[in-house]
């Protein structure tokens, strides 16, 4: 027993002798060192990310001297690395929308309607591959015939579901389309809207199928509406009345998400200011800054083309108006990062971690200290491919 323990422990010396003589030099894509590190959900001031196969292979948050192999090797000094953006509410049009998003750096989009829905399987294919972003869709929103989308095509909404019958039919298509979630339209300002069984119908399906269901609102009355009818995400903030305490006490109560759309609505406010748009524009932007000190989950989302809002810069403007609404920047990069991939359960998004995939955005500047810096971005990686 003894000589064996011997013959063990003069292995064990070997193994550890050889393991000195000839350390093992670990070897990765590349290396981003010296850099800040937003990582979704905290910030690391001097961190060395290791990229290998398109994952983030190792991270580390102290300053260390580089012991390894690389094909190439960034000097993050005075530059911010934070996770690729998701865009929680847009329209695409064409191939160029994505390409543009993601050489910004949003390389997650959440597409709230899409009439079209024969180029869904193309798009989904388009979602693998690193110049395109991820691309999640509902496909055909439910709305009234006489309501929201009737105003896009200038004829009655040929697509809804008018009965409860109409609404299980409607669902299975769209999973059958294989949309990522539901998409509901109402606004009590339009001669349609749907009756409470029709809406509760939809909203009870498309739980049942295992999908989120994301309602169009841009009234408080329907916010509140749709909140007490079991809706998941709203899809734009407010414009007529201001929202009560106890209101925002009671929306923290389950897990429900605002998408504000700050920029769309205020451009609006500022050309058109139309009749229903009954705050002034700095209700408006007070009233999402309310919903995040309520503890009310903001999710990041322009709602491009709409008012002809671009796929790229405009989205950093949304950011910059949160700021300015009261949220600091990490709290703004957060409702484009962690917040959304948790409202709509994506997996490994929104966040720098070990064994996710290296989808990166390198910026030249303090973006913690100034969320304007985003117009600076320098660099974008998807699954570790450089595209920027
Ligand atoms: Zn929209």
């Amino acid at each position: 027993m003894i000589k064996h323990n011997r013959v063990l422990l003069i292995l064990i010396g070997c193994i550890l002798l050889l393991s000195f003589t000839f350390p093992i030099v670990e070897s990765y894509d590349f290396v981003i060192e010296d850099v800040k590190l937003f990582d979704g959900n905290k910030v690391v001031e001097h961190a060395t990310i290791y990229i290998k196969d398109g994952l983030i292979a190792s991270i580390d948050s102290v300053k260390t001297s580089l012991n390894c192999k690389y094909n190439y090797r960034i000097n993050g000094h005075n530059k911010t690395l934070i996770p690729g953006l998701i865009n929680a509410h847009v329209h695409i049009q064409s191939r160029e929308d994505l390409t543009k998003s993601a050489n910004a750096g949003i390389l997650t989009v959440m597409e709230l309607l899409r009439l079209q829905e024969d180029s869904i399987p193309v798009y989904k294919i388009l979602s693998d591959s690193a110049n395109f972003p991820y691309f999640y869709t509902s496909g055909i929103g439910a709305d009234m015939p006489d309501a929201v989308i009737k105003r896009f095509i200038q004829k009655l909404n040929p697509y809804a579901p008018t009965t409860i019958k109409d609404v299980d039919t409607f669902i299975s298509d769209r999973v059958n389309k294989k949309v990522d979630f539901i998409k509901i339209l109402q606004d009590s300002r339009l001669p349609q809207k749907f009756s409470d069984s029709l809406f509760d119908k939809l909203i009870s399906e498309t739980h049942k199928n295992n999908l989120l269901a994301i309602v169009h609102s841009e009234t408080l009355r329907d916010a509140r509406y749709e909140f007490n009818h079991g809706a998941d995400i709203i899809a734009h903030g407010w414009i007529d009345s201001l929202i009560t305490d106890d209101e925002l006490s009671k929306w923290k109560e389950r897990p429900f998400y605002v998408i504000p759309t700050l920029l769309v609505h205020l451009s609006v406010k500022k050309q058109l200011n139309p009749k229903s748009y009954t705050l002034t524009a700095e209700q408006i932007s007070g009233e999402i800054g309310r919903l995040h000190k309520a503890g009310i989950t903001l999710l990041a989302g322009l709602d491009s083309p709409n008012d002809n809002l671009n796929f790229t810069t405009d989205f950093y403007k949304e950011l910059a108006l949160y700021v300015r609404a009261g949220l600091s920047p990490l709290e703004a990069l957060k409702t484009a990062t962690v917040n959304p991939a948790k409202a709509y359960k994506l997996k490994d998004k929104g966040e720098i971690k070990v064994g996710t995939s290296a989808d990166l955005v390198l910026v030249n500047g303090d973006l913690l200290s100034d969320i304007n810096k985003l117009n600076n971005v320098a660099s974008v990686w998807k699954k570790g491919i450089k595209i920027r």
